[in-house]
């Protein structure tokens, strides 16, 4: 997807601040923090968000948060931290390449506005 924010930002095209990267995912912080730990965990291929996820893109989607998880581990934040997928516009979703949001370093409420 050439003009995709996020394909962008893999692509090294847009400035980033790279958390992570395997063959199949990228990690960077988010611009706007909502927390002391903000980071996105995206898929290379190219995927909306969950709603277009296919079956054959559990693997993908599950890697996501697991990488979240180990991000979440080196920065000791394991005492509690959240995983989060805005799915459409009504939740929030703004950025159509699927991203899981790895949220943590302070009090998380519940349930989530
Ligand atoms: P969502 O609203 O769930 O689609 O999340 C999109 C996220 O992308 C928001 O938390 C934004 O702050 C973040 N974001 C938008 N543009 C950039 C960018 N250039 N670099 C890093 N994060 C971004
Ligand atoms: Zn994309």
């Amino acid at each position: 997807m050439t003009n995709c924010l996020f394909c962008r930002i893999i692509r090294g095209e847009v400035p980033n601040k790279k958390v992570f990267e395997d063959e199949h995912t990228y990690a960077f912080e988010d611009i706007n923090p909502q927390a002391p730990t903000h980071v996105l965990v995206v898929p290379k291929k190219h995927i909306a968000g969950l709603k277009e996820a296919q079956t054959d893109e559990a693997e993908i989607v599950g890697r996501c948060h697991v990488i979240a998880a180990q991000i979440a581990r080196q920065r000791g934040i394991e005492n509690g931290y959240r995983t989060v997928l805005n799915v459409g516009p009504g939740a929030g979703q703004s950025v159509f390449h699927l991203h899981v949001h790895l949220l943590g370093g302070r009090t998380l409420k519940w349930p989530p506005g």
